[in-house]
Formats: structure tokens, sequence, C-alpha cells
């Protein structure tokens, strides 16, 4: 096993400390949230020690690369598997890291992720993702290897997201997956000046995006276009769209009754999740649009 252990850069290591504060302050609060938010605890702080541990990697480092920004001007993601270290063991001993922790609290759950390692206890992380940082077809539709992939990738590419997004110019960027790393959207921001600010949910990237259009399909039709509230929870809502019937987690900045971290949200608003589902839409977030176009080299 890779030494995880790491010197923290201070900056990072508040963030996650706050981080912490945060998630402790909303476990005291939302009390059908506590065991979800005490797994995530352990899961917080070895995330730290992991991306402290690719920032100490020169080999995990991304250089300024023309060909990013020349797929970025032909509209594609910048980055795909193939710019990735992704066979690092940095990445599959997190990988492991966060199966093991998932073993001792949810047993039953990891019983089918083990068939992906082999009798010696090797296992690769790049076979089990595409060109396009999705699960690779031949690997199962499972609920809780889509989890340890995105968890996986998350500091990854959130990295690399806050190296290469200073080429994107965040209003010019009219598509609904993300401009870095390709992936969809977990939640829409409404900021206070009436903006709404898509997040990538792997990589946080930001950026601009209509107000009446949706993320999905691209829909702008305004009939089809809805969206759904939640009793005594003003701070959200779940945008729908009646011509692909996706949805979208929407955080309205104004309303917000506590400091917004994301991956303290992904945790706290799974039931918007249950509500969209029981009104018939679903999340597409598993497949990208740009997944389906050939990329360029
Ligand atoms: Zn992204
Ligand atoms: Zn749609």
């Amino acid at each position: 096993m890779i030494n995880l252990n790491f010197s923290s850069d201070n900056t990072d290591q508040n963030r996650t400390e706050k981080k912490i504060a945060l998630l402790r302050q909303m476990r005291e609060k939302l009390s059908h949230y506590r065991e979800m938010l005490d797994f995530f605890e352990p899961i917080f702080e070895w995330r730290q020690r992991y991306a402290d541990a690719l920032a100490s990697c020169p080999d995990m480092r991304i250089t300024d690369d023309p060909a990013y920004l020349i797929r970025h001007q032909k509209g594609f993601p910048m980055l795909t598997k193939g710019d990735i270290r992704v066979e690092s063991p940095i990445i599959s001993d997190y990988f492991l890291k966060l199966l093991s922790i998932i073993k001792t609290q949810a047993p039953e759950k990891s019983e089918m992720i083990d068939g992906l390692i082999d009798k010696n206890g090797k296992f690769r992380f790049d076979v089990l993702i595409g060109h396009d940082f999705n699960r690779a077809p031949a690997v199962p539709d499972n609920v809780m290897i889509d989890f340890l992939i995105e968890e996986t990738l998350g500091p990854l590419l959130d990295m690399y997201s806050r190296e290469l997004g200073h080429h994107i110019k965040r209003s010019a960027w009219s598509d609904g997956f993300c401009p870095v790393c390709g992936k969809k959207p977990a939640f829409a921001l409404l900021a206070d000046d009436g903006k709404r600010i898509l997040v990538c949910s792997t990589c946080s990237f930001e950026w601009d995006f209509k107000r009446i259009k949706c993320t999905f399909c691209g829909n702008e039709d305004q009939q089809l276009l809805a969206y759904l509230t939640v009793e005594n929870e003003d701070m959200y809502r779940i945008e729908t769209c009646d011509a692909c019937h996706g949805y979208l987690k929407t955080i309205d900045l104004k309303n917000a009754a506590h400091e917004i971290v994301y991956d303290i949200e992904a945790i706290i608003t799974l039931h918007l999740d249950i509500i969209a589902g029981n009104h018939g839409y679903f999340n597409v977030r598993q497949q990208t649009s740009a997944g389906t176009i050939d990329q360029p080299n």
C-alpha cells in the first residue's frame, strides 16, 4: 500500500476541518441523516489524505497542454481518461481504502465489488472506467461501484479542474456537461443576482447556464420545464424537464440556511432524489452528453 500520510497543505487541511465541523453540525440538526453522515466522516478524512498524496506526486500533476485548449474550443471536455495516470497505485489504494470502510460499515454491499479484486489482492482501477470517466461497459451496473468510481475520481479531477479552469470562460460554455471532465452537474445554484450556476458532480467545476433550459437534453420549451418544492425547505427545489424526464437539485443561495459545501449537500439532499423519483423523474448523471461523441485526440 502507498503511504497516504503525506503532510498537508494548510489551506486544504483547514477546508477539511471546516467541512467536518459542518458535517457534525448537520448531524445534530438532521437526525434522519445521522447514520449517513457518520459513514462519511472517515471518508472525508481519507479523501484529504488522498488529495494530498496526489498533489505531492509529480507524476500525477498535469501540465498545460495546448491539446486541452483545442478540445475545449471544439466543444469537448478538456480531459479524457488518456490524460491521467489512472493506473497509479495512489488511486487504486484509495479505492481499496474506501472499499474497506464500506466493508466495516455495510459488509453486504461490498461482496460483489470484492469480485473485482483477484486472489493475490491485485486490483486495477483503470479498467473500471471508460474514456469519459464513466463506468466501463464491461463493469456491472451497481450503485456502490458508481459511488466508488466517482469518489475515487473526484479529488483527482478536482485537482485538475483547479489547474485548468482558468482557461474556461464560465459564461461562454453553453453545454450541460462539465467543460473540464465532461460529467453532468450534481446541482444548480441560484445566485442572489438571478444567475444559474451548474456544479460538476465529479470535479466541482462551476459554470453559468441559462435559467430556462434543461441541462440534460437542452430543451428550452418553458411548458415542459417546471420545479418541485419541498415543504419547509425553501433553500431547495428540484428542477424538472418533461422532455427527457431528468431532474436537477437546485440550491437557492438567498434562502440558504447553512454554509454550502457540495460534498455535504450531496448527502443531506438525498431525500430530494427520492421525491424526484416518486414524481417519475430520474437521475441522468451517469450518461454524459460528451461521452456519446467521438473525441478528437
Ligand atoms: Zn467536471
Ligand atoms: Zn430535458
